[in-house]
């Protein structure tokens, strides 16, 4: 037997994979330890210049701790995104599908299974879709995953059911573009799925993870409002609320498609990612952006500075001065603290059900942050007291 520890960097699917990587090799009879294991997994990110970094930091740190390390992730099929690490550094640059029989190959099966062991309870994410054929031109994702393709939605369903059987209240389907889910054999698209998984027994809440505004239709918004579990709330990616830098980025829709579409998700708690300082976002663009925010309802925006990517069409481009982003990011965030506070404000003397997922801590059915003093775990009924700066705070009703 081996002792592991498996970190991961970047999004949700960035958190599935490494969770399936963690779980093959729990199953294959390795025990899981923080510090001095034998070998450690990082699953890497390299959406921006500094994601990369941070990843780098983190395999050079693991090596340091570990026998063995193995990287593996978005950033590991980046060429050159590791050269000079350690020797006890392994990159595994294969497809995500592919990571966990390889790391847990090279680590070597000892056949005892203890398959759940340590698993996070709470809440457990369910990947259904991987890559991207879209070509936002500042994107590397494509490259390192690769063109979009769905899993067979029985698999998605049965994992499902295993996540409810092992006790996870909350279930999130992600995807690198979660829309583009499909499984035409079995006459699936995203809607058929989230109808199917949201009637799991035993599922406290379903959610999705991030959505392409040109895949919020009529009928998923319909499957999501009439499936009881189904989580209110959205996250659709704007990048910029500007038709000359949406265009300069190659995304396939325009502000007035992104208003349109959203607008139909009335009660929705609308939450967003934005890229600030794109090669030609001048002050105008960026306030167009401050105004689509708020005109769409956005609460959260996750706020990106602008970094080129190698090997994207815009590697070479980046005339925006950093101080530039950072005071653009700066406003944005105020701006998004501002929208969070009103939605929770709204909500004061209501009651809601909060999923605490840490010590003080959970989320409402929106997603909105609630702090609350109860069981890791527990899926309670509460009533909104007051509001802070952290979110909502509530008593057990
Ligand atoms: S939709 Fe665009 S930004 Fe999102 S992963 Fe695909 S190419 Fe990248």
């Amino acid at each position: 037997m081996a002792t592991f520890s498996v970190d991961f960097l970047g999004c949700k699917v960035s958190h599935t994979d490494a969770q399936e990587i963690r779980e093959r090799l729990f199953a294959d009879g390795h025990a899981e330890k923080e510090t001095a294991a034998d070998l450690a997994v990082v699953n890497t990110c390299c959406v921006t210049h500094e994601a990369v970094r941070k990843s780098r930091q983190a395999a050079r740190r693991a090596a340091r701790r570990a026998g063995r390390v193995y990287v593996t992730g978005c950033a590991a099929r980046l060429p050159g995104a590791f050269d000079g690490l350690p020797a006890n550094v392994r990159v595994v640059r294969a497809p995500s599908e592919r990571a966990p029989d390889l790391v847990a190959g090279d680590v070597g099966a000892i056949g005892c299974v203890s398959a759940d062991i340590g698993l996070d309870r709470v809440r457990a994410f369910v990947k259904v879709q991987d890559g991207c054929s879209f070509s936002c031109r500042f994107c590397v994702i494509p490259q390192v995953r690769g063109a979009s393709r769905s899993r067979r939605a029985d698999a998605v369903l049965a994992e499902v059911r295993r996540r409810v059987e092992q006790g996870h209240r909350e279930v999130v389907l992600t995807g690198i573009n979660l829309g583009c889910y499909r499984d035409r054999e079995a006459g699936f698209d995203l809607a058929g799925l989230v109808r199917a998984a949201g009637a799991t027994p035993g599922l406290g809440r379903l959610r999705l993870s991030s959505l392409e505004v040109n895949h919020l239709s009529e009928r998923l918004l319909g499957a999501m409002r009439e499936t009881p579990c189904v989580s209110p709330h959205l996250h659709v990616p704007l990048q910029s609320g500007d038709d000359r830098v949406l265009e300069a980025m190659g995304r396939r829709y325009t502000v007035a498609t992104y208003l349109r579409r959203t607008e139909r998700a009335t009660g929705f708690n609308l939450t967003t990612d934005v890229i600030v300082g794109f090669p030609n976002e001048d002050e105008r663009a960026f306030k167009n952006t401050l105004r689509v925010v708020e005109r769409a309802g956005i609460t959260r925006v996750h706020v990106f500075p602008y970094s080129p990517r190698p090997g994207t069409r815009t590697a070479n481009e980046d005339p925006v001065p950093p101080s530039a982003k950072r005071d653009r990011s700066v406003r944005l965030r105020v701006a998004s603290a501002g929208a969070c506070k009103r939605r929770w404000l709204a909500k004061l003397g209501c009651e809601d059900f909060v999923l605490v997922d840490r010590p003080g801590r959970g989320y409402g059915n929106d997603y909105s942050p609630w702090l609350l003093e109860a069981d890791v775990g527990s899926l309670v009924r509460a009533r909104a007291t007051a509001v802070s700066e952290e979110g909502i705070v509530g008593l057990a009703a």
